[in-house]
């Protein structure tokens, strides 16, 4: 989440600290005293040259809503909860990325491979689809058909908690 352009004064939601602090796993957001541990402990900051947990934090402690829930990288946490192990304020880092993440999926922002995935969880109830190939592979080599998926069932659940209509919404 390498931010180049300049904040505008505009762009700061002060009260979106706030809002962070009250949901479950946010409550702690305000003890970053910014040192680092959470981005050099990361495997996933490892590997990316843009994904840095401890940015994420001070954006939302600065009130920059609009940025962090827009942001691609937010979506690439692997939630493994290393930086909430080890950050030394206690900070459930990987809990406030799930809570932005929930914040960005009420809008509708969710990204494209994630929205496939939930609509091939509906179609057939598994997360990928499985192609006709692979399963006549298997048929081949004497292994046993695929259990069948409950895709009606998720979509109940996911229906019940209002998922859907978020994933209908505009926004990748
Ligand atoms: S480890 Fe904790 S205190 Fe340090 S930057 Fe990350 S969240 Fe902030
Ligand atoms: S939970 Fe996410 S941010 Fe934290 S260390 Fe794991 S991948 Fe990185």
């Amino acid at each position: 989440m390498v931010e180049k352009e300049p904040i505008k004064a505009s762009e700061i939601d002060t009260k979106f600290k706030y809002e962070i602090t009250k949901m479950h796993g946010g409550e702690k957001l305000m003890r970053c005293f910014q040192c680092g541990t959470c981005t050099s402990d990361c495997p996933v900051a490892r590997f990316s040259e843009t994904y840095r947990p401890r940015q994420i934090i001070r954006m939302t402690q600065l009130g920059l809503k609009e940025r962090v829930l827009n942001s691609d990288t937010l979506w690439l946490c692997a939630s493994c909860f290393t930086c909430t192990d080890r950050c030394p304020q206690g900070v459930e880092v990987a809990s406030v990325i799930r809570v932005l993440r929930n914040l960005a999926a009420e809008k509708g922002i969710v990204p494209r491979v994630f929205k496939e995935q939930v609509s091939s969880v509906l179609d057939s109830g598994y997360a990928y689809k499985i192609p006709e190939l692979r399963m006549k592979k298997r048929e081949s080599l004497g292994l046993p058909p695929l259990p069948k998926g409950n895709p009606e069932s998720i979509c109940k659940t996911l229906r019940g908690l209002g998922f859907l209509k978020h994933l209908e919404k505009q926004g990748e």
